[in-house]
């Protein structure tokens, strides 16, 4: 069933789990992400990208809706990162339940006025909104304090930019950035700043990681035995994802994850089965390796049994 991201998240954080937010872009993503979520009992957020929209145009909004329409389990379909009122518009005017705005890279009040518009326009129709404070470059430990704090989320900056915005949960930059972590050393959370953003929004209030995928090293030797590249990729180790989700975090993004899975797959099947030119022997198999990747997320963030 249809549901907007407030109605999955509000619950998750008073109960303290976290839900999945998986991006898809065809349709084999979507089944795998949705027979997921109902094999597990979990909700699950749908996320498309503007460049999701782009490539999958009306096909794509429109069969996403359909399956998640017809799903047993509580479904939101998210904007992810809309740049501008424009894309969110017309979002909302496709059906989502849930936008994102992202003006991060703006300056501070740019940031509020632009959320703010967008979150009204939003909330006139019904959708919930997220919006980001701070970059997700990816911060490594021994970088410097200071410029640590021009990067990550301020947590005052955060509480205000919540009361002047009117947002429904806001995506904070904690350390982690998006794609396969390729830098020196280990991700990082700064779990003393989630939980100072924590304190002062209160109890209730659901956050949101970006850049959280876990990379599993299985899947990562496996791309490569299968003539992948990928170089040195690291994700969020899993004690850290629930760390994170017992201090606040509602909302778990994973894109890389799937990316991953998909293309290992069809790697192993294209390599294996020279003669094989079906599509369906091919994406079929790379839908079942994603969806095996979705229900392990699940079960990470404890989501199961909660729809
Ligand atoms: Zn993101």
């Amino acid at each position: 069933m249809l549901v907007t991201g407030l109605e999955i998240l509000a619950k998750a954080r008073k109960e303290g789990y976290g839900v999945g937010a998986f991006n898809t872009n065809n349709m084999e993503i979507t089944q795998a992400i949705l027979e997921a979520a109902e094999a597990k009992r979990s909700p699950v957020i749908i996320a498309l990208s503007e460049g999701a929209l782009k490539y999958g145009g009306r096909a794509l909004t429109k069969m996403v809706h359909e399956l998640a329409r017809d799903a047993s389990v509580p479904v939101a379909i998210h904007l992810d990162h809309g740049h501008s009122y424009e894309s969110v518009l017309r979002a909302l005017y496709a059906g989502f339940t849930s936008v994102m705005i992202d003006k991060s890279g703006e300056p501070f009040d740019v940031n509020v006025a632009e959320t703010k518009r967008v979150a009204e326009a939003a909330h006139a129709v019904g959708a919930s909104v997220e919006a980001e404070l701070g970059r997700l470059a990816g911060v490594e430990e021994h970088v410097a304090v200071d410029e640590k704090d021009a990067l990550l989320t301020n947590p005052r900056e955060a509480q205000i930019f919540v009361e002047r915005t009117g947002i429904d949960f806001l995506a904070v930059a904690i350390g982690t950035s998006h794609g396969p972590y390729k830098g020196k050393g280990k991700p990082f959370i700064d779990h003393a700043r989630l939980v100072e953003i924590a304190k002062l929004l209160g109890p209730d209030y659901p956050l949101v990681l970006h850049g959280a995928s876990g990379v599993p090293q299985e899947l990562v030797q496996r791309f490569r035995a299968a003539g992948g590249e990928i170089g040195d990729a690291h994700g969020i180790a899993p004690e850290d994802i629930q760390k994170a989700i017992s201090e606040g975090i509602a909302k778990i993004n994973t894109d890389t994850d799937l990316r991953l899975a998909f293309t290992t797959r069809v790697r192993e099947v294209l390599n294996a089965e020279p003669a094989v030119f079906d599509p369906r022997k091919i994406l079929g198999p790379a839908r079942e390796e994603m969806r095996k990747v979705v229900e392990a997320r699940i079960d990470l963030f404890g989501s199961a049994g909660k729809a």
